[in-house]
């Protein structure tokens, strides 16, 4: 059986030994540190639910590579119907954690390489794809949870990676030798690198003149020379206060790092390309445009929960029933449903590649993610109309369990008489966390930039969706005239 229980996750996690820093300190344990639990424990969930009865037929596929059943984080897409069970399970975890499936961005790292490897292989006789093929059989067979590793620090962004001050700004390989190659740089933002087994490091776009900077290759999380540094999020030290209430969303959350490398070996069987700079544009576009496409799940599922929050704060405020509530709350349920409709539509007009493997509708991935850049501000902005101003004005938890002000606390703060007081505020924190705290990161700001900022959705549309048969449809039209 390639499943691991969620316990033997955490526990192969808890083994390795990693350099982590959280605000200049080392963090001694990534699995049990109070600011980092909760995201090890949203990993550790994706685990769970594969294991999960009523939830494995979306988790879970059998894998012809090893034919096993394996986690549907760790497969290569054969059927628009692979793509299809994506945005689904992709929802159901985003509205099972509140944060969503961290180890997204791996999936999409082996999906798009599987396409460009092969097509590299064939062109210049190299062994990407069989050695990627590799990799992916022992990530399936032991159930790894894996990062995608792309996107660099950039330095001045006007710049390309060959003209930086400072050519460490872009991942590089600085030595190459028989036995294999070494890392040089840093990648940021890196979701839930810390939680993962396996780094898939990949190239940004880059010119025939800066090969150094063309590579793919899977880092094991502990090989030496990786350093993290833990990002600070809105509120994260809530979660050392020891105050439930407070946090919102006291068992899931996420996390990122900052991961350096410095001079990080490895060996040539991990190498999936290395200086064919010709191939990165087409891996970016892929690579991007997969994880823009899962948007129409994740982003969703998060959503559903800001949705049931919202409206059972308005229960608690005792509006439900008021026809302004009730207007707002189908509107956001009209723009979360359009994110997930593209994310649909994207699997539905999905293709087989030249690998076998498939791939959504690039240009409707891309329509998914812009939606995705704007409806959940919408959506949060609603929520925040709905709930009023005690979302980010409420007493603490030490306030309400004081022998004294607790009185005062529960007699101010409570609403409608149906819903206990301390229900209500958990509700308001748990809107506050999703939409200004740690939560933000992923349903605002994850959404905005992640997988890319809108300009580049804009530009792979102005590169794919071709205006001249619409041109000839209007001067059809006009034949004659
Ligand atoms: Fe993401």
């Amino acid at each position: 059986m390639a499943l691991k229980t969620a316990d033997e996750y955490l526990d192969s996690i808890r083994a390795r030994k990693l350099t982590v820093f959280y605000r200049g300190e080392p963090m001694d344990s990534v699995v049990d540190h109070p600011v980092a639990k909760a995201a090890a424990d949203c990993v550790a969930d994706v685990y769970s639910a594969a294991l999960d009865e009523s939830l494995a037929p979306l988790m879970t596929r059998t894998s012809p590579l090893v034919d096993e059943v394996v986690n549907a984080s760790n497969i290569l897409w054969r059927s628009r119907d692979d793509l299809l069970n994506r945005v689904e399970w992709e929802r159901a975890v985003g509205r099972r954690t509140g944060r969503g499936a961290l180890r997204s961005p791996g999936l999409d790292a082996i999906n798009s390489l599987a396409i460009v490897t092969q097509q590299c292989d064939q062109a210049k006789g190299t062994e990407y794809h069989q050695r990627l093929l590799a990799f992916i059989e022992r990530v399936q067979r032991e159930d790894l949870a894996v990062s995608g590793a792309m996107t660099d620090v950039r330095g001045d962004r006007s710049k390309r990676p060959g003209e930086q001050a400072d050519p460490d700004m872009f991942v590089r390989v600085v030595k190459q030798d028989a036995d294999g190659i070494y890392l040089r740089g840093a990648k940021a933002h890196q979701t839930s690198a810390v939680h993962c087994h396996e780094h898939v490091v990949l190239p940004m776009t880059c010119g025939p003149d800066e090969t150094e900077y063309a590579v793919a290759c899977a880092v094991a999380s502990d090989t030496p020379g990786i350093t993290h540094i833990f990002s600070r999020q809105p509120s994260d030290s809530r979660r050392a206060e020891g105050a439930p209430l407070d946090v919102g969303l006291p068992a899931f959350a996420g996390c990122e790092s900052l991961m350096i490398f410095e001079d990080v070996f490895v060996p040539h069987e991990r190498v999936f390309l290395c200086g064919e700079a010709e191939y990165t544009q087409e891996l970016v576009r892929y690579f991007g445009s997969f994880h823009r496409f899962c948007y129409g799940g994740c982003k969703v599922g998060i959503a559903d929960v800001v949705i049931g929050a919202a409206s059972l704060i308005a229960e608690a405020n005792g509006v439900r029933n008021k026809s302004a509530v009730r207007n707002k709350l189908t509107e956001m349920v009209h723009l979360n449903e359009t994110m997930y409709a593209c994310g649909v539509a994207a699997a539905a007009k999905g293709w087989q590649t030249s690998a076998g493997t498939f791939s959504p509708d690039i240009g409707l991935a891309n329509v998914t993610k812009l939606n995705v850049t704007r409806f959940p501000f919408e959506i949060a902005r609603l929520a925040a109309d709905i709930a009023g101003g005690a979302m980010l004005t409420l007493p603490s938890q030490a306030d309400l369990d004081h022998p004294e002000l607790g009185a005062h606390v529960r007699k101010y703060m409570a609403g409608n008489p149906s819903v206990p007081t301390q229900q209500r505020m958990a509700l308001f924190r748990l809107l506050e966390f999703l939409t200004h705290g740690s939560g933000a990161v992923y349903f605002l700001h994850e959404s905005l930039h992640g997988a890319g900022a809108p300009e580049a959705m804009r530009i792979i549309l102005r590169r794919e969706v071709d205006l001249s048969p619409f041109e000839t449809a209007a001067r059809n039209l006009l034949a004659g005239a």
